[in-house]
């Protein structure tokens, strides 16, 4: 089907197509990002899938990942929109490239890493998308922004050269699959990436992320078996540097994830009862706390190193941070351990998410149900849920019940409360863009979403301070009566606001 053949169909249902239509081709006031994948601009056309965002959800900036190595293919097909108006193509029987720009050898003097050439038959191989996009981005008024998440996983070590060599290492001195921060090699390879990338291409700003949490909290929500980390030899001197003894944070977090281990199988309940003997560990090994912070701060480094090396290329581009969601929305660690307006210096934008629907069974399966297999096996799950409402100011007269976490998701209050704490956080030093995430699959299961109620999120991450939104989580999976719910939206706030 022809584009505007296309976008005539879907926007006629909506009463007074032409007007909004026209209005829509104005890029509006606010920051209203999307986070797309290269794939899905070659897949759709570069034109068809900017005109698509823009049309229905009046985008301004696109945050298109440079990089792959998150596992970012793979979905399942039923976790793509089906009305785009191209039929999706299935990535999980295709090779496609890991890196979607060029480097330059002299960039990378400080590291022994090095980022994959494309192999033989990868599709768009030859492509050099962030090239060929800008001008249709730039005849549309657009902004772009590379996007990028750090790869700890398969993806990234069995394709970044020499990447063995940055692993951390658990208690036990076993290397793993996630890389250090601490690491000199590793952080230099990160500078150097963002540097070439500046320099060769006309990005707006960066969005970095890496989706991982602290080894206090993979201990007691543990996405896996696997013991904590980091403890290899830069992790020890920074240890060392900050008077920490190694050996006693090294022992700390090994008796805290044996415990832990011990409660998951059955085999620890304690004498002076669960949560207790949890402080008792910590109490004992102080270090573990002190480990964790210094962890927090090893990342906050990283993202200061990466500020830094953008703006020495281009002082204006914008760069800040995708907040994952455990962090946004569930991790206490995360949030006690710093404020926004302590990362203020290096960022020029907090993003952090804010998914409503898909929040629903994150909180019932990854937080709740792990949490009662370890420290709070004391609290009913109700008791767990009322409790994690209240510590994180939510309000739960709104927000779903242990029955209803099954059907309900949660609601726009909680984008609101979300962002206005996140505000308050920043200290009006770093803008704040909450991530409105729309269509979000559970595992491969899509979760439609209710399009009234996209609209009322976006509404809310503005009344509660927001200084703009990025439209999540990805295009592809994205329906197109959604897209519009948040063209409304900011439509109205525009209007509004002036
Ligand atoms: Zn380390």
């Amino acid at each position: 089907m022809h584009r505007r053949e296309f976008l005539g169909g879907v926007a006629a249902a909506a009463a007074g197509q032409s007007k909004l239509a026209a209005q829509a081709a104005k890029p509006g006031a606010r920051f209203n990002a999307i986070q797309m994948g290269p794939h899905s601009l070659c897949d759709e056309g570069i034109d068809h899938a900017l005109d698509l965002i823009q049309d229905t959800a009046s985008i301004n900036t696109v945050m298109v990942y440079s990089h792959m190595y998150h596992g970012g293919y793979g979905k399942p097909i039923q976790m793509f929109a089906p009305d785009h108006g191209v039929t999706p193509r299935d990535t999980r029987n295709r090779k496609l490239p890991m890196v979607w720009v060029k480097y330059h050898e002299q960039s990378f003097k400080n590291t022994s890493l090095r980022h994959p050439a494309a192999g033989a038959g990868v599709e768009y191989a030859n492509r050099d998308l962030f090239t060929e996009m800008l001008p249709a981005i730039r005849k549309r008024g657009m902004k772009l922004y590379a996007r990028i998440l750090e790869g700890a996983g398969r993806d990234a070590a069995d394709h970044i050269l020499n990447y063995a060599k940055v692993e951390t290492r658990d208690v036990n001195g076993q290397a793993s699959t996630t890389p250090c921060w601490n690491h000199p090699e590793y952080r230099a390879w990160w500078t150097a990436t963002v540097e070439d990338m500046f320099r060769s291409y006309e990005l707006d700003g960066l969005q970095w992320g890496a989706e991982r949490q602290g080894p206090l909290m993979n201990a007691i929500l543990p996405w896996n078996n696997n013991p904590p980390s980091c403890f290899c030899e830069f992790c020890r001197a920074r240890g060392r540097a900050n008077g920490i003894d190694p050996e006693r944070a090294r022992q700390g977090y090994a008796n805290l994830y044996r415990y832990v281990q011990d409660l998951m199988t059955g085999k620890g309940k304690p004498a002076d009862g669960v949560f207790a003997e949890f402080l008792g560990v910590l109490i004992r090994y102080p270090e573990i706390l002190s480990w964790e912070y210094q962890y927090r701060r090893s990342r906050e480094e990283m993202q200061e190193a990466i500020y830094r090396a953008v703006k020495a290329i281009k002082p204006d581009a914008q760069v800040g941070w995708h907040v994952d969601h455990q962090p946004s929305s569930w991790d206490i660690v995360y949030r006690a351990e710093m404020s926004y307006a302590e990362m203020a210096p290096y960022s020029d934008f907090i993003k952090f998410i804010a998914y409503h629907d898909v929040l629903r069974p994150r909180i019932r399966f990854w937080y709740l149900a792990r949490l009662q297999r370890t420290v709070l096996s004391e609290l009913s799950l109700k008791e767990s849920l009322d409790l994690y409402y209240d510590v994180f100011g939510y309000d739960k007269s709104r927000e779903p019940g242990v029955d209803q976490l099954a059907t309900t998701g949660f609601s726009p209050d909680y984008v609101f409360r979300e962002t206005r704490r996140s505000v308050a956080s920043a200290e009006g030093k770093t803008k704040v863009y909450p991530g409105i995430g729309f269509d979000v699959p559970w595992g491969a299961n899509p979760i439609p979403a209710d399009p009234d109620k996209v609209y009322e999120c976006v509404k809310k991450a503005f009344e509660g301070g927001g200084a703009g939104i990025v439209v999540s989580r990805e295009y592809e999976e994205m329906r197109v009566a959604n897209l519009k719910a948040v063209g409304r939206a900011m439509r109205e706030i525009d209007r509004n606001r002036g």
